[in-house]
């Protein structure tokens, strides 16, 4: 290393630097802060980076989509000369802009949308690329079109207000109170990860084995699915015959309310707590052939190789009619078992670790900003952009949240990404 070796290179020192690794920073193009903190949390996330490479070396002349962008970038990055420097991921946000009407401009976006879009939209890519031909009868190969096929797996959460609160308000203003979810919901997962439009709970047939739909050529898992999907399974009693249903749900993240002073542990907790649906939350029994009181409780059956957990820190206030930031302090742990598993659960023992946090500074959903804080080779780096610091594992803290002041401007953990210690 010379004279020019940067301020990073110095710190992690020249004989630990990790071989064969690049860190380098994101340029910002506006705002897109949003989607250069995702980037860096997926790059970092191994087994995702080494498809996604293995995609571009598959694919030598690929028609360009947004996964073809992002395996340029990701190649780009892994080639570099340099052990740090900055990269501008132009092509990849044009793309993005030109691929979602909602990343077109210039606006604050919400990161948690993005990942969801993004991995969502990269499956869709794959699936319509190995259904390539034009005799295979899949008409639904259009890419970005935000509906999915019964296969496919979105965000799972809890409460019915959640398909609202998760979004950005930029969306979701107009929606909030009026969508199609929230009228008489019957199960408001199932409508969040059915983005068809299929709203019956009892359609969503129960899943067995890999957790893949049943619909011919596409029900093969694509590494997407083997990376992110993990099911859930609900269970729901009916208080009126007791009849128990169950019903299994894909998903790539899970989305988790926050609580002042808790734990990960305790959220996830929280999300599996039985639930009873009531008013006009009622179940629709198939045995009482009508609406019913029912206690409903969500665990996890199939754990993924990465866990994306997503923290609701944007709650919709009515009386502000916004989104408001909740700062709560919640810890989030380098190692992380989950306890909220289902009897049958395939993996219950599944070991994580931290891999990357996606943090957001600031007071709201439409201000403020991303950051990133990834592992990588026992490492922890901060990644703000085009800048890459090296940070101490106990700066992690720093990012639980406030104590007091929730509303006030902080940075806080909002998307985690655990993996699954047995993945190599
Ligand atoms: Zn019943």
């Amino acid at each position: 290393m010379g004279a020019n070796v940067s301020q990073l290179e110095r710190e992690i020192g020249s004989d630990l630097f990790p071989p064969n690794e690049h860190y380098f920073g994101l340029v910002n193009f506006g705002n897109t802060c949003y989607s250069n903190s995702v980037l860096q949390a997926l790059y970092f996330c191994k087994p995702f980076r080494e498809k996604v490479l293995e995609y571009k070396a598959k694919n030598k002349r690929p028609k360009e989509t947004l996964l073809s962008c992002l395996a340029d970038l990701f190649y780009s990055i892994a080639t570099q000369k340099k052990k740090v420097g900055s990269i501008a991921p132009k092509k990849f946000i044009t793309r993005l802009r030109k691929e979602k009407e909602e990343f077109d401009n210039y606006m604050q976006q919400d990161a948690h949308e993005f990942l969801n879009f993004l991995i969502n939209h990269i499956n869709e890519i794959i699936l319509a690329e190995r259904n390539a031909g034009p005799s295979n009868g899949n008409t639904k190969t259009t890419p970005g079109g935000g509906a999915t096929s019964a296969m496919a797996s979105s965000t799972a959460s809890k409460s019915s207000s959640t398909s609202n609160s998760n979004s950005n308000s930029n969306s979701t203003t107009n929606s909030n109170g009026n969508s199609s979810n929230s009228t008489g919901s019957l199960n408001a997962t199932t409508s969040v990860l059915d983005a068809s439009g299929s709203l019956t709970a009892t359609t969503t047939p129960i899943i067995s084995g890999n957790g893949t739909g049943t619909n011919g050529a596409n029900s093969e898992p694509t590494w997407v699915h083997e990376i992110f999907q993990g099911i859930l399974t609900s269970e729901t009693r009916c208080l009126n015959c007791e009849t128990v249903s169950s019903k299994d749900e894909n998903f790539f993240d899970l989305q988790v309310d926050v609580d002042q002073n808790t734990s990960i542990t305790h959220c996830l907790r929280c999300f599996s707590n039985t639930e009873t649906l009531c008013s006009d939350n009622k179940f629709k029994c198939d045995n009482c052939c009508s609406y019913q009181e029912a206690q409903k409780r969500m665990r996890v059956k199939k754990l993924p190789m990465i866990l994306a957990l997503h923290l609701k820190r944007f709650k919709y206030m009515e009386q502000f009619n916004r989104h408001i930031k909740v700062s709560h302090r919640v810890v989030f742990p380098l190692e992380l078992r989950l306890f909220n598993t289902s009897d049958d659960a395939v993996n219950p023992d599944r070991l994580y670790d931290l891999t990357a946090v996606v943090i957001h500074c600031g007071s709201g959903p439409n201000r403020g900003h991303y950051i990133s804080i990834v592992k990588s080779h026992g490492l922890w780096l901060l990644f703000d952009d085009d800048m890459v610091d090296k940070i101490e594992a106990s700066t992690i803290e720093d990012f639980y949240g406030l104590t007091s002041d929730i509303h006030k401007s902080s940075e806080t953990g909002y998307i985690l990404f655990y993996q699954s210690r047995d993945c190599t």
